[in-house]
């Protein structure tokens, strides 16, 4: 059976010896004579993975002590509600910058908690340089979605919000380049792009945002618990974190967060240069907001995306098709995307486009 090369933005490509490593240890898991999906969460061999999955999360990412790394479901989309349920007390409010289609759906959330001020982008993809008096000095939190999925841009620079806690969405790009995490209040992301499979969510939380959330606040909507109770108050997604924790092996193995900016530049890199280099196909992102995950690209009519992407696909590139929302074509090259499977999109590119006279 061939493996196809999965351009998808989510659920998205793992890596392949994670794959058969996770097939390897299906039916017999480490000697317990079980799959990691028919073991109880409260077993020590479950807690041993959880904890390993913790302890390379945080030194992948190199997290500083006063932060706590917990496990929960939901997607991105619930810490869209969790954060400000957890943040904003009465009358409280936050400023959240809109760069594209997920930071609009976390707003939508915020507003029915709080008081939100939005920061909207005068261009579409140019995304500028914040600096404190951006902000409303009352604002509990500054919200940002760090890399966007459907448009394809990313900060150049993060926000500085001076005394203001800064909140960042990286479902799309945690892993794939450098952060300093201390910069950050609070990070979260779904698992489903850059570390395993869908089913788990990913916060890490500076330890003065914990224990905020007002007694309303529903239990496994609060941080606290999950902090309290190692991500172990009720039965977490046992089989997404076992595969999230090879994930995290499997980073670390290939030179962690470096290795990985590194290839996803050499990546990214190939496949902006085939674009800009073609009079067929174009990106509208100025050079520095480009996103090293989410490449958005079309030839601008839609018959003839139609055709590349059927022809695409007739080869074994899978997922190329852009957000409904956007239309033409989109490739994530998320860490676990291959080299080889840039430069084999990029040769049927110039292929396409050559055929085309
Ligand atoms: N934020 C971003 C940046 C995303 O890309 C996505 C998913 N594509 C979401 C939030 C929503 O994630 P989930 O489906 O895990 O709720």
């Amino acid at each position: 059976m061939k493996r196809v090369y999965n351009f998808s933005a989510g659920p998205a490509v793992l890596p392949e010896p994670v794959l058969k490593k996770v097939q390897d240890e299906l039916l017999n898991y480490r000697e317990t004579g079980m799959s990691v999906m028919e073991l109880s969460h409260r077993s020590a061999p479950f807690q041993n993975i959880i904890e390993e999955a913790q302890g390379l999360l945080r030194e992948l990412l190199s997290i500083p002590d006063d932060y706590r790394v917990v496990f929960m479901q939901g997607g991105a989309s619930l810490q869209f509600s969790m954060i400000p349920l957890n943040l904003l007390g009465e009358g409280q409010g936050a400023d959240y910058i809109v760069t594209g289609s997920w930071s609009k759906k976390a707003v939508k959330e915020a507003e029915k908690v709080g008081d939100i001020r939005t920061l909207s982008l005068k261009e579409p993809f140019e995304i500028p340089v914040y600096t404190p008096e951006d902000f409303s000095p009352e604002s509990s939190y500054v919200h940002i979605t760090s890399n966007n999925t459907i448009e394809g841009t990313r900060f150049h620079k993060y926000p500085d919000t001076g005394r203001i806690p800064l909140i960042a969405d990286m479902s799309s790009h945690i892993l794939s380049e450098k952060i300093d995490v201390s910069s950050f209040g609070l990070i979260y992301a779904g698992a489903q792009k850059n570390l395993g499979p869908s089913g788990v969510t990913v916060a890490i939380i500076r330890d003065s945002l914990i224990g905020k959330a007002p007694d309303t606040c529903p239990t496994m909507m609060n941080y606290e618990t999950y902090v309290k109770h190692d991500s172990l108050f009720n039965t977490p997604p046992t089989f997404s974190i076992y595969v999230l924790k090879l994930v995290l092996e499997w980073v670390k193995e290939n030179g962690g967060v470096e290795g990985m900016q590194e290839h996803n530049e050499r990546k990214a890199a190939l496949l902006y240069n085939c674009i800009d280099e073609s009079s067929l196909f174009h990106n509208p992102v100025p050079e520095k907001n480009r996103s090293l995950m989410n490449i958005p690209f079309s030839t601008g009519n839609d018959e003839l995306d139609a055709d590349f992407l059927k022809g695409a696909k007739a080869e074994g590139f899978e997922f190329l098709k852009g957000h409904r929302s956007v239309g033409g074509m989109r490739a994530s090259l998320y860490n676990a995307m291959p080299l080889e499977g840039v430069k084999s999109l990029v040769d049927f590119m110039k292929k396409f486009e050559s055929d085309r006279g």
